[in-house]
């Protein structure tokens, strides 16, 4: 088995004909565990294909999807959210005596940099004031912004 231990290997030779590979990795297997903005919220679902071509390469496409629980860079708060990649797609070298493709550390891979970089539980999240903590996507806060109150500007220019 690999390092990574659980994750799926498709052991080789290919059968004539290729082969189905569909199933499911633990959300233990995945090694989430330690992140602080992901969550693994259910199995990582995998229907692939495995296919040699004439080239002596082995392909293997599908579809792979992950559900997670993320938190909001900006907010913090957790949401759930789903990263998939609907067309899988590659191309493995097939040396003599080689035993078996790890395509499972690829298909995790895939699916966590299909992520965005900054993760947010909605395109408009107003996040956290930065002053008193306030979430402001629940109720404004009293807060002057760091523009200063609108209410005072009137004010800027006048020497006391
Ligand atoms: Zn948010
Ligand atoms: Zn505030």
């Amino acid at each position: 088995m690999t390092a990574e231990g659980g994750l799926p290997v498709l052991r080789l030779p290919l059968p004539e004909g290729g082969a189905d590979l569909e199933g499911e990795v633990a959300p233990g297997a995945l090694g989430l565990d330690e992140d602080p903005w992901i969550r693994p919220d259910g199995p990582l679902v995998y229907r692939l294909r495995a296919e040699a071509t004439g080239g002596g390469q082995i392909l293997i496409r599908g579809a792979a999807r992950l559900r997670l629980n993320a938190r909001c860079s900006r907010c913090a708060e957790n949401f759930s959210t789903i990263t998939e990649d609907p067309a899988f797609f590659r191309a493995y070298a097939c040396p003599d005596g080689l035993e078996s493709i790890p395509f499972g550390e690829d298909v995790r891979e895939e699916l966590l940099v299909r992520l965005p970089q900054v993760l947010v539980c909605q395109p408009g999240c107003r996040g956290l004031c930065p002053q008193c903590g306030q979430n402001l996507n629940q109720a404004p806060c009293g807060c002057t912004g760091p523009e200063g109150d609108s209410r005072w500007s009137g004010l800027e220019g006048i020497s006391w």
